[in-house]
């Protein structure tokens, strides 16, 4: 029997690297006896991180799916790596959750991994709680990443424990455990059993007048939500803790509020009343939006919604796609309907069937082979052979096209050829399967060169995707230095027109395409835009053929040969000739025009600028910052956190090669840091000049 919908919960972990994701996801299945040892990230011994690459390096590179229960509750769990070179891992997992639990550590507060999270769950709307982790550390400071949940995130942080002493063992007041604040009870957790008894006892003095504070705050952030916990807290009378609980429920919903947590993942402190919360305050598959997507009816698109219903048409999105030995594992989040195992789906990208030969229920470490599921549901289906991440399968009777998922563009590529031209077979055939995997990854092979040039979100990504050519596959590759992805855009507006007049099989191809090109603001690839919409049905359909014949020959790219970015090419009113002009005219006309832009404004070249947040003690500072500054970094703010400077910097990602060790260098390792892809912007003249 499949769960009912309102116990199931959907929900990721998602934080900034090292705050412990794994660490919490490891207590997790623990304490739900899912798994009967407790793992150890730094021993290599997690249930999640099951990949070899991942325990070598003690990372998550590959999310996986585990499923428990939590008294009636159904957790299915997405745990997703940090490490911003893997951010289409979280891209696509907030995309299909309908919750997320977000970690911080203590003593790192808000880190720059963490804000670039918070604003992706904003995107999906996807309802937070939050963990205050690693309060057992020297300088863990609750109250403080509570205040910066409010400041960086810009978010309502609503606390619902406090906890009794900060930081290690041998500090005056030890972390030992916490005051839930719904209950007014102090939580404690034996260390005999490793946490799994908690009791319940009275709030300790000491700490008495802080939770009778953060208690008021609670009930008081609350009388915006409920007129009746208001009229009892004004009455004095005693509210009901579910009255308080279906309140703070109501709430996250909505995302008007965070509930926020503490705790030692560590230790095992906290976990237990997380998966409460878990349980209590994130959405079930029933709470959230019916999911919206594209129908085509006749020949026109209409946009429909599918209610979480196993009795309305099937629909799912593929997330993520593992290879496997029997074949490759799709993982899909079912929206609506009823999928069973030896029928087949639509997939209206590809307009064809696919099948879905087998289904499993999947655990990290094990997997459980169903004949059947249903709405709410994430399953693992084996069978189909065309579809990527991102595609929609649905019920051919009712077909749906879902919102794909967005991936950020790559900005880093690196040739590699295989030692023998024998291997170079099954080189394209592993990339081919590893294009399909992970959507940030690209790979494209020149004839000319022998080369195949492999591009992806920054040098750690690409170090992986090497590393698994060699161990899983046995592929040795030559392997050249990795160079950033430069892109082109127009230097002016220009408007030109490009003509075809040519004879061919006696036949004239006749046609003038007029366009505007020019740069713009947008961090996007090139955009084509109709102005000019002629009246009558046949000319409209020629204005249609230009378009799209502009956005064809723009794939050509830049003066330099690199894809063209930030550019926009608008159709203006073009001579119509009588007959009117063939599509091969359009095309060739189009080509013209493109290339006369092109070649009339000139080009500029972008670079990827990347987004830098260095930590550092007081005593490497000065180091630190001159290094930066001979990469041509600008430092754009400074601040103290936790007693270390953060240094937040824009740097072209081309000088930043081998930055992880420099830092390391001349900070004696004390320094850590983080960067994002931040835009693309004019590379440096040296640069542009040495570019061929
Ligand atoms: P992730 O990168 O977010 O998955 O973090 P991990 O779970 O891999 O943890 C990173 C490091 O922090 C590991 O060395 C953990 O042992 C450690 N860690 C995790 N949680 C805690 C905690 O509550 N207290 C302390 N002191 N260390 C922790
Ligand atoms: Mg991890």
């Amino acid at each position: 029997m499949p769960p009912a919908l309102q116990q199931i919960r959907n929900i990721g972990i998602v934080a900034h690297i090292d705050a412990g994701k794994t660490t919490v996801t490891e207590r997790m299945l623990f304490f739900s006896k899912a798994s009967h040892r407790l793992g150890d990230v730094d021993r290599g011994t997690t249930i999640t991180d099951f990949d070899p690459e991942e325990q070598e390096r003690g990372i998550t590179i590959y999310s996986a799916a585990v499923s428990f229960q939590w008294n009636d509750i159904t957790v299915n769990l997405i745990d997703t790596p940090g490490h911003v070179d893997f951010t289409a891992e979280v891209e696509r997992s907030l995309r299909v959750l309908d919750g997320a639990v977000v970690v911080f550590s203590a003593r790192e507060g808000v880190e720059a991994q963490s804000e670039t999270v918070w604003r992706q769950a904003d995107k999906y709307g996807v309802p937070r709680i939050c963990l205050i982790n690693k309060l057992d550390r020297e300088g863990a400071d609750f109250f403080g990443t509570v205040r910066q949940i409010a400041s960086r995130l810009s978010a309502k942080p609503l606390v619902l424990q406090v906890p009794l002493g900060m930081g290690p063992p041998h500090v005056a007041n030890p972390f030992r455990g916490l005051v839930d604040l719904i209950s007014m009870q102090l939580i404690t957790f034996s260390k005999e059993d490793n946490g799994a008894t908690s009791t319940q006892g009275p709030i300790p003095q000491e700490l008495l007048e802080t939770a009778t504070h953060w208690r008021d705050d609670l009930v008081s952030t609350l009388f915006d939500f409920s007129d009746e916990v208001a009229e009892l807290a004004l009455a004095e009378a005693p509210i009901p803790c579910e009255l308080i609980r279906a309140v703070i429920r109501e709430a996250t919903i909505a995302r008007r509020i965070v509930p926020v947590l503490g705790g030692s993942a560590l230790d095992c402190i906290g976990v237990q009343p997380l998966l409460d919360a878990v349980a209590s305050y994130l959405p079930s598959p029933a709470d959230v939006p019916d999911v919206q997507g594209m129908s085509l009816s006749g020949k026109t698109e209409i946009a429909v919604r599918r209610p979480p219903d196993p009795n309305s048409p099937f629909c799912g999105l593929v997330f993520k796609i593992v290879a496997d030995k029997h074949g490759d594992l799709h993982y899909v989040r079912i929206y609506s309907g009823t999928l069973k195992a030896g029928s087949r789906a639509w997939n209206p990208r590809l307009a064809k069937k696919e099948n879905i030969a087998q289904l499993w229920h999947l655990q990290a470490d094990r997997r459980e082979q169903v004949l059947l599921c249903s709405a709410g549901d994430i399953i693992g289906v084996i069978g189909p052979r065309g579809s990527v991440t991102g595609d929609t399968l649905c019920d051919a009777a009712a077909p749906i096209l879902l919102e794909s998922i967005c991936f950020p563009e790559t900005v880093i590529s690196m040739a590699i050829e295989p030692e023998t031209s024998l291997e170079r077979k099954k080189l394209s055939e592993v990339l081919d399967m590893m294009k399909r995997q992970d959507p940030t990854f690209r790979a494209v092979e020149s004839e000319e060169t022998g080369q195949t040039i492999i591009s992806g979100m920054g040098e750690l990504h690409l170090e992986v995707i090497r590393h698994r050519l060699e161990r899983e596959f046995n592929l040795h590759c030559r392997v050249h230095r990795p160079r950033v992805s430069y892109k082109e855009t127009v230097a002016r507006q220009v408007v030109v027109e490009g003509q075809s007049n040519r004879q061919i099989a006696g036949q004239t191809l006749f046609a003038t395409v007029r366009l505007r090109a020019e740069p713009t603001e947008d961090q996007s690839a090139v955009q084509t835009v109709q102005e000019w919409f002629p009246q009558d049905a046949s000319s409209s359909h020629v204005a249609a053929v230009m378009v799209s014949a502009i956005g064809e020959s723009t794939e050509r790219g830049g003066l330099k040969g690199c894809p063209l970015w930030s550019t926009r090419f608008t159709l203006l009113e073009s001579p119509l000739p009588d007959p009117l002009p063939s599509d091969v005219a359009i095309r060739i006309a189009a080509a013209d025009a493109v290339d006369k832009a092109i070649f009339e404004a000139g080009t500029v070249l972008l670079e990827p600028i990347m987004k830098l947040e260095v930590s550092v003690p007081e005593a490497h500072l000065g180091d630190v910052i001159n290094d930066l500054q001979q990469r041509r970094a600008v430092i754009t703010n400074t601040y103290l956190r936790a007693g270390v400077t953060v240094i937040e910097a824009e740097s072209p990602l081309s000088s930043l090669f081998g930055y992880s060790a420099a830092v390391r260098s001349v900070s004696q390792g004390r320094a850590s840091f983080t960067m994002s892809p931040l835009k693309y912007g004019p590379a440096s003249a040296e640069t542009a000049e040495s570019f061929v």
